[in-house]
């Protein structure tokens, strides 16, 4: 075994394999894997190795797509069999709620031109004779879905790997990561060290115990999972072909064609955890016992729907572990505290996902940052807040509710609440129905009187829509009153502060004491990849805002440039809480609580103060992701609910509400303000989402520059453009495909909501440059049918920012 090598893989699993594979392709050919047993002795071994390729995620359906195709590249490059058989999926709905969700699902594959199309049910039939289609209401068929033989697979990846020089140790367990102080790692074996640049925990079902060697919780959790396959069934055995899968999700099952018989899957309500304290260290290819009563309404469901399930008998049953996260997507990336350090673990449809992920992974690793955004999976969506208690609940609420449609807005209560602010219960006697961000409970909406404060979802508008519709216009009219501490908040201070800070963000670091400046953070690619406001609080102070479920990483940027000993770097969003008090009588309610002049001659757009307002230390932010005029208040948090009521209290002659999240949602849309991880991400150029201007390129140096430098004379590839739809039941909420008239697809929607005060059904989305003009006719496909809509020349609400600077 060699003693150095660039990367270290441990778990040969099937994503380990992959990530391999991927970073000898990108060049890293001096890299190993190490696995404790036989390759694939996790959940790789057992798995049905069901593969799709949409997703509702855009991204995630990219990296499927090509783990789809990678698959058959694989067999050619290595000769190594991988069992793919693609007889198509059929996608069943039974309500009209998961029609909307396959016929949105079928624009989508019209933009990425894949195949997802609705079939009748006669051309149903003909593909799958052993299915009953009664109640069946729409049907699409994906003719590349299919499945594939999870060792072939994951020796394929190893194969490809170790031809372009990696190499695999098997039977080589990793007993200790030791970090050392120049970022680089020893990975201690029985066999020997290996002192390497970076390690990937893809250790699977022991990650957790993989990561605790450097000193970090992972929030994972293992599940019992069941399938079984039946006999052979005549009908399979006389057929010259094979059958497609069915994925009937309202049945709560999946079935495919096994041998000659039928492979069923189910995720039962009725789960169970798994090694909930540790992963045996001495498990590995095993199983265990069935219980399928656990699974029998599951069961019942597919024998009536294909009833030669029914009379089949039972060959085999697997129940076997899986591992997973609390939103059951990857946890995936760097993590920010540590150096050098990789994780690809918790992953539930491996088989579709797992070239993605390898490619995704390897990216991060030699390039520096992946090609797509992938947030969703990024491990730096959860905090030291996803504990154990809250990882269970909702590992729970994920495997119970796996084929569950997710809707637009869908907030799960599984696990809540974990953090809340201190006015938490005043806004619930209010009426408030609450969403998470980054864990916080904060108001979404607020129940009028003798309204239900209960969320519905769907993909239609729902009962919410009028009274975010009243808090928006309320907002509007006269002043609202928005909780803004999900924000993040940093503190910069000390000598060389400013310095510092300059050589993070790409806009110039405020120069005098009471400015404020938004800037962009550029990522390795070029791209956004965060958008904040700084403010200069003093000599050598500097508090800066952004995006709350990005704060952690964030946190991966920042530790990018070194901090001089004098300079203080310390997040205070847990310390300080935010309100951001807006619209036209903003100033009137404010002046009554504080002495300060607040007319825009004193106090102007973009500049701060600290003030007292009602008694309470502020610090006072001329600002407004509303696009109106307001200002944001931030404060102790012991303060925050003495000031939440002093200003409802202070305005009730004004008519002044309380806004929730989703009011703030259609204000942000009608001004055509973006926000990152929709608008803003390190996938798009500055020069794409118009945050090119606030690129101070005659710096020195900041984060990113030489990567911007090289895309910045680049014509925009597609433009945010804001865009009014003729939409009638149901609003754009993102991902939504964008065409011309002709169905040429154009682009796709970032953000979507109805613009209460210009009464509007609007989205945010780009669109491919040549199509971006102002007044071109486009369809947004919302539930999945072509709404027609048109390209505005300028956002809707106060284009010229009147009300803003008023
Ligand atoms: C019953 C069942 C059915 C499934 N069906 C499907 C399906 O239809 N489609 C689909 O896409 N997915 C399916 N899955 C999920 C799929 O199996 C997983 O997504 C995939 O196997 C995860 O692979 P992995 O490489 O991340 O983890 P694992 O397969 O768990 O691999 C981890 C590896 O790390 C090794 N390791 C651990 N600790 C160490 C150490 N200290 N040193 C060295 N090596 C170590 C382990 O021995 C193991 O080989 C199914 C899972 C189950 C349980």
């Amino acid at each position: 075994m060699k003693t150095h090598a660039q990367a270290v893989v441990i778990g040969g699993g099937l994503v380990g394999c992959s990530i391999l594979y991927h970073l000898a392709k990108l060049g890293w050919t001096d890299v190993v894997l190490l696995e404790r047993d036989e390759l694939t002795s996790g959940s790789t071994w057992h798995a049905a190795a069901n593969i799709h390729g949409l997703h509702d995620n855009n991204n995630i359906s990219k990296i499927q797509y090509y783990t789809m195709k990678l698959y058959k590249e694989l067999e050619a490059e290595t000769g190594q069999g991988c069992g793919v058989f693609q007889p198509g999926s059929l996608y069943l709905a039974q309500t009209e709620a998961r029609e909307h969700q396959l016929r949105l699902q079928e624009a989508k594959a019209r933009y990425f031109k894949a195949d997802f199309h609705n079939i009748s049910r006669d051309e149903a039939e003909r593909l799958h004779p052993l299915v009953d289609f009664d109640g069946i209401r729409c049907i699409m068929y994906e003719p590349d879905g299919g499945n594939v033989d999870p060792s072939g697979v994951t020796q394929a990846y190893a194969a490809g790997a170790r031809k372009m020089g990696a190499e695999i140790h098997r039977f080589t367990p990793v007993t200790a990561t030791i970090q050392q102080p120049d970022g680089s790692w020893i990975v201690e074996t029985p066999k020997g060290s290996i002192h390497t640049g970076w390690v990937v925990n893809a250790a699977g079902l022991w990650a957790r115990e993989v990561a605790r060697m450097a000193g970090i919780e992972l929030p994972l959790q293992p599940t019992e999972h069941q399938y079984f396959v039946t006999e052979t069934i005549a009908e399979i055995d006389a057929m010259d072909r094979r059958l497609p899968s069915v994925a009937d999700r309202d049945g709560e099952y999946y079935l495919r064609q096994e041998g000659k018989g039928l492979l069923i899957g189910a995720y039962e309500r009725d789960m169970r955890f798994w090694a909930e304290d540790g992963t045996p260290l001495d498990f590995a290819h095993d199983l265990f016992p069935d219980d399928l009563e656990r699974i029998e309404e599951n069961m019942m469901r597919a024998i009536s729907r294909v009833p030669a399930v029914g009379t089949a008998g039972i060959k085999r049953v697997i129940n076997g572990p899986m591992i997973w996260s609390p939103d059951s997507a990857a946890l995936y990336g760097p993590v920010p505290e540590l150096r050098n350090y990789f994780c690809c673990t918790g992953i539930i449809p491996g088989f579709s996902q797992s070239g993605g992920l390898g490619l995704m992974s390897a990216q991060w690793i030699v390039e520096g940052e992946p090609q797509y955004d992938m947030f969703a999976w990024d491990l730096a969506r959860f905090g030291d807040w996803a504990d154990k208690a809250f990882t269970k609940a909702r590992v729970q609420d994920q495997y119970a509710n796996r084929f569950k449609i997710h809707f637009p807005y869908e907030e799960r209560t599984a696990g809540r609440p974990v953090r809340t602010r201190p006015a938490f219960a005043l806004q619930k006697d209010m009426g408030a129905v609450f969403g998470l961000n980054y864990c916080w409970e904060h108001p979404l909406w607020f129940a009028p009187k003798g309204v239900e404060p209960q969320e519905t979802y769907g993909f239609t508008r729902q009962p919410w829509f009028d009274h975010v519709g009243a808090e928006a216009k309320a907002l509007r009219d006269g002043v609202g009153v928005i909780d803004i501490s999900n924000f993040a908040k940093y503190e910069i201070k000390g000598e060389g502060a400013g310095d510092w800070l300059d050589r993070v963000i790409a806009n110039r670091v405020p120069s005098q004491i009471g400015r404020s400046c938004l800037t962009p953070l550029i990522g390795k690619r070029g791209g956004i990849a965060g958008d904040f406001t700084v403010t200069k609080l003093g000599e050598d102070h500097f508090f800066m805002v952004g995006s709350g479920m990005a704060e952690r990483y964030h946190q991966r940027y920042f530790n990018e440039v070194a901090r001089p000993e004098t300079v203080s770097f310390k997040s205070l969003t847990v310390d300080l809480c935010g309100v951001n008090v807006a619209g036209p009588l903003a100033r009137n309610l404010l002046s009554r609580l504080t002495q300060e002049n607040l007319s825009t001659a004193s106090f102007p757009f973009m500049r701060s103060r600290r003030i007292s307002v009602a008694g309470v230390e502020a610090i006072a932010i001329r600002v407004s992701f509303t696009g109106d005029l307001g200002w944001e208040l931030y404060v102790a948090q012991s303060d925050q609910v003495k000031l939440y009521t002093a200003l409802l209290k202070g305005g009730e002659d004004l008519g002044v509400c309380p806004v929730g999240s989703r009011a703030l949602l259609s204000l942000r849309v009608e001004k055509g303000y973006g926000s990152w991880g929709r608008e803003y991400s390190p996938e798009y150029w500055p020069q794409e989402v118009g945050l090119d201007r606030l690129i101070k390129m005659d710096k020195p140096d900041f984060l990113g520059k030489a990567a911007y430098a090289a895309l910045a004379d680049r014509a925009p590839r597609e433009k945010l453009v804001t865009i009014e739809i003729e939409a009638d039941i149901a609003d754009a909420s993102g991902g939504e495909p964008i065409f011309l008239p002709d169905g040429t697809p154009v682009g796709r929607v970032s953000s979507g909501a109805y613009g209460y005060s210009v009464g509007k059904s609007l989205a945010i989305g780009f669109i491919k440059t040549a199509h971006a003009a102002a007044g071109t006719a486009v369809s947004v496909a919302i539930l999945g049918r072509d709404y027609k809509g048109t390209i505005l020349a300028e956002p809707p609400f106060d284009p010229r920012g009147e009300r803003l600077r008023s």
